[in-house]
């Protein structure tokens, strides 16, 4: 390969950006030959965050390859969530660009409405006061991001071809906007994922504090054991329509990022989802931890009365009681646990009564009443109550039995103690 002198590229410079300066500085009109000078090949697809032929280029200008891929493309964030960095890289390397899609999950991503070129007018005339030019910025090019970090403006986005070579326009008189709070935080928060991975840190993926798992625990955004959904989802969507006017994040994808955690996708989808999640409130540690505390009491009322259903002893109402839970809950657990029970109503019936009424007269208590007959206390209660007189003659009776004890108790200490005088 010839070695032709070529400038220099600039700093946070994509390399189609280069390319297309290397196109003017070379006076060339073809872009074909300009493909063939700096790729090898033509035509090329020259994407401005993935680009393909960097080993090429980099002989062909004497850069090192590892420093065009670097500093250069958005390999380094791409790398670090696909399955397959060295599958990029070799690819991006090579000037066969058919998988660079794939492998970097861009387009299973459904994100081509962010993909186009992006600059920003106020480092457009910067640049042309420094370097005479302006130029495409890699800090621009990231799905995702809308607005300049430098300057918070929004981004003007243009679609020119991959296969051609075009630098931005060089003027631009239109009126700035002012990107919105939310438009320069993501971007903020995109800009230090990429910084973070540009540095190697890569490997420390599940201890990222941005990791969105463990954001939702300082968030406390848990139903018990499991994630809100429903609030997250929420925001999800509001968070994307406001940003994107579109949604980049299905409820499938939020529940495989959470809960798989080898899922791969696009970096923008995981970097939103933490961005979306540190919107939430924070739940009062109290409130979280009292319904924390619910539930793990719920589920040991619903263990305990599985248990008792399943030893088939028990009325529901008693089931009820022993769980201190209405029967309408153990009906419904019985249900769930597909455990049968009786669902007859238990009547009081005369005999019932008749055979109550004959045993409180004797004196037997409600309780053991209760437990011989399968009805409630209170129900026993009921009925003494409905007999007229008999709660009074029950209180006479245990009054008298009370005595008859003392009395016997009193005869009894007497004889063993035959000394004490007797009381006249
Ligand atoms: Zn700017």
């Amino acid at each position: 390969m010839t070695h032709v002198y070529a400038p220099p590229i600039y700093e946070d410079e994509t390399i189609y950006s280069y390319v297309a300066r290397l196109h003017i500085y070379w006076a060339e009109t073809s872009h074909r030959r300009t493909a063939n000078r700096w790729f090898g090949k033509s035509p090329i697809n020259i994407s401005q965050s993935l680009p393909i032929g960097v080993n090429y280029l980099a002989e062909a200008t004497g850069y090192s390859t590892e420093k065009l891929l670097t500093h250069h493309t958005l390999y380094p964030l791409f790398a670090g969530f696909c399955t397959r960095p060295d599958k990029l890289k070799s690819t991006m390397l090579s000037s066969s660009g058919r998988d660079v899609a794939n492998v970097s999950n861009i387009a299973q991503a459904g994100l081509r409405e962010l993909g186009s070129s992006k600059y920003c007018p106020e480092c457009l005339e910067q640049d042309k006061a420094i370097y005479g030019i302006a130029f495409w910025h890699l800090s621009h090019q990231m799905h995702g991001i809308t607005c300049c970090p430098v300057h918070s403006i929004c981004l003007r986005n243009i679609e020119y071809s991959h296969r051609e070579f075009h630098l931005p326009p060089q003027v631009d008189v239109c009126p700035r906007q002012i990107a919105s709070t939310h438009a320069v935080r993501l971007t903020y928060l995109i800009s230090r994922f990429q910084f973070d991975y540009l540095y190697g840190q890569t490997d420390c993926l599940e201890e990222y504090e941005w990791e969105p798992m463990n954001l939702l625990h300082v968030k406390h955004q848990f139903k018990g054991h499991n994630v809100d959904m429903s609030l997250l989802m929420k925001t999800v969507s509001e968070l994307s329509q406001v940003l994107f006017s579109s949604q980049i994040l299905t409820q499938n994808v939020v529940h495989n990022l959470l809960h798989k955690p080898a899922y791969v996708c696009h970096p923008l989808k995981f970097i939103f989802l933490s961005y979306a999640i540190d919107q939430l409130p924070t739940k009062p540690i109290q409130a979280a931890v009292a319904q924390s505390k619910n539930v793990e009491l719920h589920e040991q009322a619903r263990l305990q009365c599985i248990r008792l259903l399943k030893t088939q002893k028990y009325s529901l109402r008693e089931v009820a009681r022993r769980v201190n839970r209405s029967v309408v809950f153990v009906k419904t657990i019985a249900s769930q646990a597909q455990i049968p029970f009786e669902k007859r109503t238990q009547f009081i019936t005369f005999d019932i009564t008749a055979r109550i009424e004959a045993a409180a007269r004797e004196g037997a208590s409600r309780r053991v009443l209760a437990a011989q007959e399968g009805i409630s206390v209170a129900a026993v209660e009921q009925i003494i109550q409905s007999v007229k007189g008999l709660s009074e003659y029950r209180r006479k009776l245990r009054k008298s039995q009370r005595q008859e004890s003392a009395r016997l108790a009193l005869q009894r200490a007497i004889q063993n103690n035959p000394s004490v005088p007797e009381m006249n």
